[in-house]
């Protein structure tokens, strides 16, 4: 029978960690966790805000310096096209976003349709696509 252990969300840090030889410490734990926790896509300012409850003497560099760490590490997506402060993204699978030109609310979406577009032929040949993502512009319901 085969374990789904690589979805669970804290088999995959500690894994990631291992392979990159980094400690599982309680705050990186805490930290991945509370990005998990929110839907939103957060920036290292809204984890930060959350793990201070947690952690009420981590420093903001901590968050941000680790949050940069999984990135490279691939445990997570940095949010591409919003500039600054960046955006995490937690979810790794392939997957679309709808965001909110107002408020920058980024919410994920699924579309095989999305997945299995057809490449322009302006692709350069001998460029390997790896992945495709849509991103919908719009107004949400709150902001409009
Ligand atoms: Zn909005
Ligand atoms: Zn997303």
């Amino acid at each position: 029978m085969q374990k789904k252990g690589y979805d669970d969300p804290l088999t995959r840090l500690s894994g990631k960690c291992r392979q990159y030889k980094l400690r599982v410490t309680p705050q990186r734990i805490a930290i991945y966790r509370e990005l998990l926790k929110s839907k939103l896509h957060p920036s290292a300012e809204m984890i930060y805000r959350g793990i201070r409850k947690l952690f009420p003497n981590i420093s903001f560099d901590t968050v941000n310096r680790t949050l940069l760490t999984f990135a490279e590490i691939g445990l997570v997506d940095v949010v591409e096209g919003y500039g600054s402060p960046r955006r995490y993204d937690p979810n790794v699978k392939p997957h679309h976003h709808m965001c909110c030109i107002r408020c920058s609310t980024i919410i994920d979406f699924n579309s095989d349709d999305y997945d299995n577009l057809d490449l322009p032929l302006e692709i350069p040949e001998g460029f390997v696509v790896l992945g495709r993502r849509v991103v919908l512009k719009g107004i949400c319901r709150k902001c409009s």
